[in-house]
């Protein structure tokens, strides 16, 4: 895999796919609470605009709904505030194309001059981004490399997708890996090979659909997995526990119910929440209380770790060599929420080892939560791409780029 390093920039306009996806205010005032992702790929797109490039950042953001370019414009989210907040950190001035291929992009795109950054509207805006038929994508993918002279692929977050600007953009340009790529692929590869034992996984986060597969195979790499989060409900369900309004995937029970069994077999620790937050309703102000799991109330949603589960996993994570975690423990995003997610998150950064973080959200919550980040070995930026890797899967963008071009 060629890194940026490695390219002639100077002068070239380089198409560069970095990970701007911020999460943005949950009521929906579009403003982004938590800007780690941007922060994150400033390195490179200084770097390269340091060099002379003519920077063109393609980037993803949310899931833009409608079958037509039209329509998801119309929708939402834009890049716009994405990109001028690139501008702010960057300390220069960020040119923003209102579309992704169409005529503001190739004015924009052809318009810079050595040293500028442009930021192309949302990449999602364009069905064919995501379309399934490669024949669609791999024309997307033409209309764009037109912009480019060379492609630097930085966006971790998205590898694991075979999305138009992460898989089929790279066969079409000179490519490289970005340093974040290049980091995130380095830390994952010492997780899988011989980790150092108790090797233990902290998994919360919000659907187990999501992360099914990835325990499937932790289950024959870690020592112990424990689980909590909106996740943690469907875990509980197939225990045969009650879990009121909680978010629940009953149709996951029993892919659950097999993870629970194959654990058992393969003598892999499953640590499951003694107790509970418990509350009325999902809102910042609700009503709540702290129940055991034994007699969850059926009116009541949970909402986050109770503190004889963050007593428990301190307990399992203090011995623990090898740390990965991904998930957070509740709805931190809510202060009376977060007390789980911040035990889980100082329990980890006590541990004399190495601890990765994988996941837009956990990452988001230490940050949010005012936890020292330098006391974790690293924080990924992309959650579902650190978990492909971990299932063992082929990701399509590492390669794409792998390929030579
Ligand atoms: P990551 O981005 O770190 O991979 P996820 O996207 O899987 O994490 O999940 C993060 C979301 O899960 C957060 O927005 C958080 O509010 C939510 N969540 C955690 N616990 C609960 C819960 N008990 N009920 C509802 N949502 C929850
Ligand atoms: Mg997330």
């Amino acid at each position: 895999m060629r890194s940026v390093d490695d390219l002639e920039v100077l002068g070239r306009r380089v198409l560069l796919r970095s990970d701007l996806n911020v999460p943005l205010d949950l009521t929906g005032t579009g403003e982004i609470t938590d800007d780690g992702r941007i922060r994150a790929s400033l390195p490179v797109i200084g770097k390269l605009s340091d060099r002379g490039a003519r920077v063109i950042v393609l980037a993803h953001l949310g899931r833009p709904k409608g079958a037509s370019l039209s329509e998801r414009a119309a929708g939402g989210p834009s890049l716009r505030p994405v990109a001028a907040r690139l501008g702010e950190l960057l300390g220069r001035p960020v040119a923003f194309a209102t579309d992704v291929a169409g005529a503001s992009a190739e004015r924009t795109a052809f318009s810079l001059g050595d040293e500028d950054v442009a930021v192309l509207e949302n990449v999602r805006f364009e069905p064919a981004e995501t379309s399934k038929d490669d024949a669609e994508r791999a024309a997307f993918a033409k209309r764009l490399a037109r912009f480019g002279e060379l492609y630097v692929d930085d966006a971790f977050g998205a590898v694991h997708r075979k999305h138009a600007s992460v898989y089929d953009l790279p066969a079409l340009l000179p490519h490289a890996a970005g340093d974040l790529v290049r980091d995130e692929v380095g830390v994952l590869r010492q997780l899988t090979t011989d980790p150092a034992r108790p090797f233990v996984v902290v998994l919360g986060g919000k659907k187990p659909s999501d992360k099914l597969a990835v325990i499937g195979n932790l289950l024959g790499l870690a020592d112990r997995i424990l689980i909590c989060g909106g996740m943690g409900y469907t875990f509980l369900a197939a225990r045969g526990y009650e879990v009121g309004n909680s978010v629940l995937e009953a149709d996951q029970i029993p892919a659950v119910k097999a993870v629970m069994e194959d654990a058992e077999r393969r003598g892999v620790e499953l640590v499951l929440p003694l107790d509970l937050v418990a509350a009325t309703h999902f809102a910042p102000d609700a009503e709540h209380s702290v129940v055991p799991v034994t007699e969850f109330p059926a009116d009541r949603e949970g909402m986050d770790a109770g503190p004889r589960t963050r007593a428990l996993f301190a307990e399992k994570l203090a011995d623990a060599k090898t740390v990965f975690w991904n998930g957070p423990a509740g709805v931190f995003e809510f202060p009376a929420f977060s007390a789980g997610t911040r035990a889980v998150a100082e329990a980890i950064s006590r541990v004399d080892g190495l601890t990765v973080v994988g996941g837009g959200d956990s990452a988001a919550a230490i940050r949010a939560l005012g936890i020292d980040e330098s006391a974790f070995g690293h924080i990924s930026t992309g959650g579902g791409a650190s978990l492909e890797y971990l299932e063992g899967k082929t990701l399509p963008g590492l390669t794409a780029l792998e390929e030579d071009s």
